[in-house]
C-alpha cells in the first residue's frame, strides 16, 4: 500500500523511499548497476533511460525524499557536497557577481577565490551575521547570486536567511543556501524563499562517515538550474549507485540522529561554558550567542551537533586537548553517529580565519556522559 500523503516528514523518511517496489514488492529499493538500457525496435527507450551517467535508477528515490524533505520542486544527487557547489558555480556566466559569506566551509571558500578568478566571476564577501553589510553588498552593484551558509563554519554565525532572501529578490539576485549543518530536520530554507539548497550528504544526510555525496534542491524549476542539471549530466560529477542506496539508507534515521546530536550538543555547550579552561562557546544554542535570536526563529526542534569553543589557554592546549581526547575522535568532517573533534586552524592551513584556540566539535548521539566525561578528562590535561 502507499503511504498516505498527509503524513510527517519522519514518517516518511524512515520507510526510506515510501513504497514497495515492483515486481517482488521490496520494503527497500534495489541497487542499479546497469550504465546503459536497451533500446526497442523503433529505436525508443521503453524503460525511459538512455545511459547512467545520470540517469541511474537508483538515484529516484533519495531525489524524490530530498525534494519532499525540503519542499522543493526537484532534487539532484551529486558526487560530493563540492561537485554539487561547483556545479551551481558553473552554471553562472564570466562577470557575473556572487555575493559570499566570508565565514564559509573552508574547501568551497578556496575553490570560489581560485575558480572565480579563472571564471571571472566578481565575488564580494560579507559579514556572516551581518544584515547590514550583506545588504551593502547586495546593493553596490547588479547580483547574480547570493551564497549563504547558516549556522556557517567554523563558528557557527547564523544568517537570517528570510531577510536575507527577501532583499536579495528584490535586487534581482538567486540565492543558494548551503544547509549542511542545519539539516532539513531543523530548517527548510526553500519555505523561507531560497531558490536552491546545496547539502554535502556526506555528513548529516548520510550521518555514518561511509560515504560522499552532494545534493541540490530547487524551489522553482529556472534556467539557472536547467543548466545545474546540464552541467552534472554533461560534466560527470555523479555519485555511484551504492552510494546512492547507503544515502537512503542513512537518511532513515536522519531525524533520531539530529535530533539526539543536538540536544547533546546543547547539554556540551552548558558543560563547557561554565568550564575555566573556556575563553568562549560557540554555539547558536547559547543566547550568549550572537545569531542565537535568529535561530530561535529559524531553527525548530534544536540548535544542530556542531559547536566550537575557545580556550583560555590559547593553540597549544587546544591542540593537546584534541589530542587526549578518547570518545571524541580526532578527524575531520562532521554530522556522523560518532563525535569528532578538530583542531580546525591547523586543517584549514595558511590563509585560515579560524582562530589558532578553537575546537571545533561534531557532536554525535552518544551517552552524554560519556562526552562530558571525555572532555572534563581532556580538559584537565592542561589545568593549572
Ligand atoms: C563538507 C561540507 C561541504 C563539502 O562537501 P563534500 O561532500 O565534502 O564535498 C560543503 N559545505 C559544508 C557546510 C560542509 O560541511
Amino acid at each position: 500500500m502507499p503511504l498516505p500523503e498527509n503524513i510527517a516528514h519522519e514518517t516518511r523518511v524512515a520507510h526510506g523511499s515510501g513504497d514497495a517496489v515492483d515486481p517482488y514488492r521490496d520494503l527497500v529499493p534495489p541497487i542499479h548497476l546497469a550504465s546503459t538500457y536497451e533500446r526497442a525496435r523503433d529505436g525508443s527507450y521503453p524503460g525511459g533511460r538512455l545511459y547512467s551517467r545520470d540517469q541511474n535508477p537508483s538515484y529516484d528515490p533519495v531525489e524524490a525524499l530530498l525534494c519532499r524533505l525540503e519542499s522543493g520542486s526537484d532534487a539532484l544527487l551529486f558526487a560530493s557536497g563540492m561537485a554539487a557547489a561547483s556545479a551551481v558555480l558553473q552554471a553562472l556566466r564570466p562577470g557575473d557577481r556572487i555575493v559570499a559569506p566570508r565565514f564559509a566551509y573552508w574547501a568551497w571558500r578556496n575553490w570560489l577565490r581560485e575558480f572565480a578568478t579563472r571564471w571571472q566571476l566578481d565575488v564580494a564577501l560579507y559579514d556572516n551575521g551581518d544584515a547590514d553589510d550583506l545588504a551593502g553588498k547586495l546593493a553596490e552593484a547588479p547580483t547574480r547570486l547570493l551564497w549563504i551558509e547558516t549556522p556557517a563554519n567554523p563558528t557557527w554565525e547564523v544568517t537570517d536567511i528570510a531577510l536575507a532572501v527577501a532583499r536579495a529578490h528584490a535586487a534581482g539576485a538567486l540565492v543558494v543556501v548551503d544547509s549542511t549543518v542545519a539539516t532539513p530536520v531543523l530548517s527548510q530554507p526553500l519555505l523561507l524563499g531560497a531558490d536552491i539548497v546545496l547539502h554535502s550528504a556526506t555528513k548529516y544526510l548520510n550521518g555514518h562517515s561511509d560515504v560522499v555525496a552532494g545534493a541540490l534542491v530547487c524551489r522553482e524549476n529556472n534556467s539557472l538550474w536547467e543548466c545545474i542539471r546540464r552541467q552534472r549530466s554533461a560534466g560527470g560529477a555523479v555519485i555511484g549507485p551504492f552510494e546512492a542506496w547507503l544515502l537512503l539508507r542513512g537518511m532513515r534515521t536522519l531525524f533520531l540522529r539530529v535530533r539526539t546530536a543536538s540536544a547533546n550538543a546543547l547539554g556540551i555547550a552548558h558543560f563547557l561554558v561554565d568550564h575555566a579552561a573556556v575563553a568562549e562557546v560557540l554555539y547558536p544554542g547559547l543566547p550568549s550567542h550572537p545569531g542565537h535570536d535568529v535561530a530561535v526563529r529559524q531553527m525548530a526542534g534544536g540548535f544542530g551537533g556542531m559547536l566550537s569553543v575557545r580556550l583560555v589557554a590559547g593553540e597549544q592546549a587546544a591542540r593537546v586537548v584534541a589530542g587526549r581526547l578518547r570518545v571524541f575522535k580526532q578527524a575531520t568532517s562532521l554530522g556522523s553517529v560518532e563525535s569528532l573533534v578538530e583542531h580546525r586552524a591547523s586543517v584549514e592551513g595558511s590563509g585560515t580565519l579560524c582562530p589558532a584556540d578553537l575546537l571545533r566539535f561534531s557532536v554525535g548521539i552518544e551517552a552524554l556522559d560519556d562526552l562530558i566525561a571525555d572532555l572534563r578528562q581532556a580538559l584537565a590535561a592542561i589545568a593549572g
